[in-house]
């Protein structure tokens, strides 16, 4: 039996901002419970819904020090049991205690420092003995460097070895040098720049992929990419030099949660072969909740997404007039910079029976939106995997993605001579290329239904669950701890 223990910032059910949430929070259920005990840790955050907070059982308290600044800082250890799987909670409501996980950097860096050595504290005490310790994103960076250094000498910890996940290697968690060490208490030999020093500053998420046996992102084309300067986000030379310890293995969705046969969010359940019915029905439904012209043959094209440059919203807004013909309808659901934001709300009002702005996070909303809408665009700058793309293929809405990343991997693109494919791609990030696209989909959608319908077919039989992902982890477990 491998002890296994997942340490994030997000999981789903309990909090979510993006795909690393539901990662972490349905990546532990997918390995064979005999052979590996995968447990999961993250903090016990005030905007976890009561109904899950309420259930936490209490299992233990103490103080720990933290660096020079603070020599007793409050550590409760709570748990909660859910489909087989463990969850620890670190509780310290002067850290956890906002209404959303992240807000201010400064006291971002420095919860998650408080984080990262609460975890290594609390482990000797639930007696919990990690094999592998699965660290995801800058948030859990420190907790490789505390390993071999600070707990190096601990024997609780011999044996241990560490995985890191790069989910999004832009966000990075850098703040002076000064600072990290003084919160942190780790030794002044691992601020040089093969370890956390980058560019004058301490970087957390440096400071995992240094001191990690293996690295693994989420894609295979996204591990190559993030080799090279233009997506390496400064970290490119150090990936270079750990080649020989770090691969891409793609993420999957979860099929139970995301499953048209079974959703109860949606107006009208469906499977692969009668998507036809199912599918119309959902965009009458959606089209009539959002106050969009009722029409089923237009052509719904859907964006949900935190709304960031990253996202490739540039192109989109380049695009926008032009894709807005009298036969498309958009609906967005996403949040992110007032700049995008104010985009979709200014057509949304401009044409309300064309353009539906739903500006908040809305997980139901967006259920009945890959239900109903006839393609899902992902046009990203960078994209380590996206689930999108396969949440929309589960439900039969067509991606239409630029090439790039998880994309990359994931979508197929339609060949028409051949009849092959399962959505739309582009090469470079460039609006004409985009619209260049969007207008293909629709033509096909338009002129071409019989061959759109097989692709819809196509993409709802392909299979992206966890499955053949979860084995790859098994095995880099397995090779790691041999
Ligand atoms: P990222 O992790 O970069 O945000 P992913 O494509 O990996 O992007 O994951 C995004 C996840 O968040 C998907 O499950 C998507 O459906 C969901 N999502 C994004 N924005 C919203 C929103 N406003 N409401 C509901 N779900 C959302």
């Amino acid at each position: 039996m491998k002890n296994i223990l997942f340490v994030a910032s997000e999981c789903v059910p309990f909090v979510k901002t993006g795909g690393l949430a539901d990662v972490v929070g349905t990546l532990p259920k997918k390995f064979d419970k005999s052979e590996y005990d995968v447990r999961v840790i993250i903090p016990n955050y005030r905007c976890i819904p009561d109904k899950y907070r309420n259930s936490f059982r209490y299992i233990h308290h103490f103080y720990m020090d933290l660096g020079q600044r603070f020599s007793s800082v409050h550590v409760g250890i709570m748990e909660y049991e859910l489909e087989g799987i463990k969850y620890y909670f670190v509780d310290n409501l002067f850290y956890f205690g906002g209404d959303r996980p992240y807000a201010d950097t400064r006291f971002d860096i420095e919860k998650f420092i408080y984080f990262s050595k609460a975890v290594m504290a609390i482990l000797p005490v639930i007696n919990f003995h990690p094999d592998i310790i699965h660290c995801h994103d800058w948030q859990a960076g420190l907790v490789p460097v505390y390993l071999h250094t600070l707990y190096k000498d601990n024997p609780f910890y011999y044996g241990t070895k560490c995985i890191f996940t790069i989910h999004n290697l832009r966000f990075q968690g850098i703040w002076d040098i000064k600072t990290i060490r003084a919160l942190s208490g780790l030794p002044d030999w691992v601020f040089t720049p093969d370890k956390l020093e980058f560019h004058e500053d301490a970087n957390m998420l440096k400071g995992g992929l240094v001191y990690s046996d293996y690295i693994t992102t989420v894609s295979d084309t996204y591990a190559g990419e993030i080799q090279m300067p233009y997506y390496g986000e400064g970290l490119d030379g150090l990936l270079r030099a750990r080649n020989g310890s770090l691969c891409g293995i793609v993420n999957g969705i979860d099929y139970t949660a995301y499953n048209p046969e079974t959703d109860e969010n949606i107006t009208k359940k469906y499977t692969s072969r009668s998507f036809k019915k199912g599918k119309a029905e959902n965009k009458k439904a959606l089209q009539q909740r959002l106050g969009l012209e009722v029409d089923e043959n237009k052509f719904v094209l859907a964006i949900i997404s935190r709304l960031t440059s990253q996202k490739g919203l540039d192109l989109v807004r380049y695009a926008l007039d032009r894709m807005l013909d009298d036969y498309t309808q958009l609906v967005v659901l996403g949040t992110g910079d007032g700049q995008y934001e104010g985009l979709f709300r200014d057509y949304a009002w401009r044409m309300p029976h064309k353009v539906s702005a739903n500006i908040y996070f809305d997980e139901a909303l967006a259920h009945n939106i890959y239900a109903g809408a006839d393609a899902v665009l992902v046009p990203s700058l960078f994209e380590p995997c996206g689930l999108t793309q396969l949440i929309g293929l589960r439900y039969g809405t067509v991606p239409i993605v630029r090439e790039t990343g998880g994309l990359k991997d994931t979508v197929e693109p339609y060949n028409e001579y051949d009849g092959t494919g399962i959505g739309f791609s582009f090469a470079n990030y460039n609006g004409d290329e985009l619209l260049g696209a969007v207008n293909y989909a629709k033509k096909v959608y338009f002129e071409t239904r019989k061959e759109w319908e097989q692709m819809v077919s196509r993409g709802m039989k392909t299979d992206y669950s966890w499955i053949n992902s979860a084995r790859k982890y098994a095995d880099l477990y397995d090779s790691i701890c041999r």
